[in-house]
């Protein structure tokens, strides 16, 4: 048995034999088809699978189709490329595409350099004569370099338990279908990609990143009954059930590819969309239609309401087009709401984008990064005005608290907003100093240490007191013993993955620990250790 870990991207359990899936080039094959009469071919192909896929809602995949139409019919391939053309030239054409779109430095373009290989390996496939089906059989985890539109049409992706992906982003393709289809994937798997076999057994945990190769017996037997106990979950989270509930739980957004996969007959609210991505995935500002676009996708997949987030960009995330000074300390820079003052009309785009859509009777918009109470004005402001233009009542606004002063004051704060939503995350790296991605800092970075936990129950009790909602939206609400603590805290509404839902509801009404009002007196813990010792034995 032997673990590795990668990078989770599409979460669950997979259990099953490794497939390996390759398309490799090989320049000596014959040619049969000339470079303009594939191109045609493809063309066609990929028109009548972009038009099934739309009919299936599977929108994203299908425009990812239409991309490679775009490609293959660009004018600058075209003229570099024609009948005469070898499959070495073919080659040559598309890498040196391929590298002026990576030379750009950014995420989206060296995605779409991905996009424009893959495209090559499939025209050269097309000159060969050659067919890209693969046979799928049942119980296989497919092991691949990456998996484009082409690729994943061919093949029967039921019979898929997991995915393990060699060079994919988390926005790839092979993600977005793994995502919409609900099956554990992991990315990121390059130095021990050679240790995989055709046939070998290996266990996918698509949440941890975790591969398992050659698992033990009893390895396998406790994640067959993960699998099982997930199914048994998702079967028994009903409406029935979550409707006699006190639990509130929603969902946190924060892609195309999130809204588009979203599918769930239980949940059908929003506790944070992450709009940033909007921002993130573009080269320029988005315009009005665009983000009215985006709203009323949101719109469609949910009833309920939906958490608007403003813009939170700074830390880790930078956007070229904003005006944002390089810093020393992003993460303590200006971040979230801070940049509000240098890029007012960004946000204000966003809150019009809001109100002329169909979110508008369903949002509620959410300040992030606030540490002080003058954070609150100018949004306020501009929520005001454009509810004036528009002739329409101003939306509710509420914050996130997510760094200590806020928690600090957050009786203060309760007064002047209509909701609070704990962001954990960012919470537990500012109250421990300790960086959210540097994982030699795991030992900082636990959400049960006392000082956390101290911050959090004094914000639902101030919530609590002005009769204002609270909820976490961070990471913590979707770990079992963390949400038995909130809950004990006084938290009802609980904002995670759509994936983890059916759990963290199961666990919550379950739990001996709720069920008998077991007293929990953080004053009474020195570590995170003896919080989750306390937890475990009363549960
Ligand atoms: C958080 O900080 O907990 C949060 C939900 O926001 P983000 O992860 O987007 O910073
Ligand atoms: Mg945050």
């Amino acid at each position: 048995m032997e673990i590795i870990q990668s990078i989770g991207a599409s979460h669950g359990f997979g259990f099953g034999n490794v497939s390996i899936y390759t398309k490799e080039i090989d320049f000596s094959k014959t040619v049969i088809n000339t470079f303009s009469t594939s191109q045609e071919k493809l063309v066609k192909e990929f028109e009548s699978k972009s038009k099934l896929l739309k009919s299936e809602d599977r929108t994203i995949e299908s425009e990812v189709l239409s991309l490679y139409i775009a490609f293959l019919t660009d004018s600058e391939i075209n003229s570099k490329l024609d009948s005469s053309s070898t499959t070495q030239d073919v080659f040559r054409v598309f890498e040196e595409n391929a590298k002026e779109m990576e030379m750009l430095d950014d995420e989206y373009f060296s995605q779409r350099a991905e996009d424009m290989r893959s495209l090559c390996k499939d025209v050269i496939i097309m000159m060969q004569g050659s067919t890209s089906s693969f046979k799928v059989n049942k119980g296989t985890i497919l092991v691949a370099e990456d998996l484009t539109p082409t690729d994943t049409s061919n093949m029967d992706l039921r019979n898929i338990e997991g995915l393990i992906i060699k060079h994919g982003g988390p926005t790839s393709h092979a993600v977005i279908v793994a995502k919409n289809l609900g099956i554990p994937c992991v990315i990121g798997f390059s130095e021990d990609y050679g240790k995989l076999i055709d046939g070998q057994e290996v266990i996918v945990n698509g949440e941890s990143g975790e591969v398992i190769i050659s698992p033990s017996e009893e390895k396998i037997t406790e994640i067959k009954n993960n699998i099982q106990k997930h199914k048994e979950l998702v079967d028994t989270f009903t409406n029935e059930k979550f409707n006699n509930s006190d639990i509130d739980l929603r969902v946190n957004v924060g892609s195309h590819e999130e809204i588009q996969s979203f599918n769930s007959e239980v949940l059908d609210s929003v506790g944070l969309f992450r709009s940033e991505f909007i921002f993130l995935d573009s080269k320029e500002p988005p315009s009005l239609d665009e983000q009215i676009e985006v709203n009323n996708q949101l719109s469609k997949k949910f009833s309920g309401t939906v958490i608007y987030r403003l813009l939170d960009v700074g830390g880790d995330k930078q956007v070229e087009y904003l005006n944002m000074n390089k810093e020393e300390n992003p993460f303590l820079g200006v971040r979230g709401i801070r940049l509000i003052d240098s890029n007012e009309s960004v946000f204000r785009s966003q809150l019009e984008s809001i109100f002329q859509s169909e979110l508008y009777d369903k949002a509620k918009v959410m300040l992030p990064m606030v540490s002080a109470v003058e954070d609150l004005s100018l949004s306020r402001e501009l929520i005001q005005s454009i509810a004036e233009k528009e002739g329409k009542e101003p939306l509710p606004m509420g914050i996130m608290i997510e760094t200590p002063s806020a928690a600090l004051i957050a009786n203060k704060l309760a007064e002047k907003v209509d909701f609070f939503s704990i962001g954990t995350n960012d919470l537990i790296q500012y109250t421990l100093a300790a960086d959210r991605g540097n994982v030699e800092l795991r030992k900082y970075q636990d959400p049960l240490h006392p000082a956390v936990l101290k911050l959090i129950k004094d914000t639902i009790s101030a919530g609590m007191e002005k009769k204002i909602e609270v909820s976490v939206c961070g990471e913590m609400a979707s770990d079992t013993t963390s949400a038995l603590v909130l809950y004990s805290l006084g938290l009802r509404v609980f904002s995670v993955s759509p994936s983890s839902a059916p759990l963290i509801f199961h666990t919550l009404v379950n739990s001996q620990f709720i069920k008998n009002k077991t007293p929990l007196n953080i004053e009474d813990f020195t570590t995170p250790e003896e919080v989750r010792q306390y937890v475990n034995d009363h549960n």
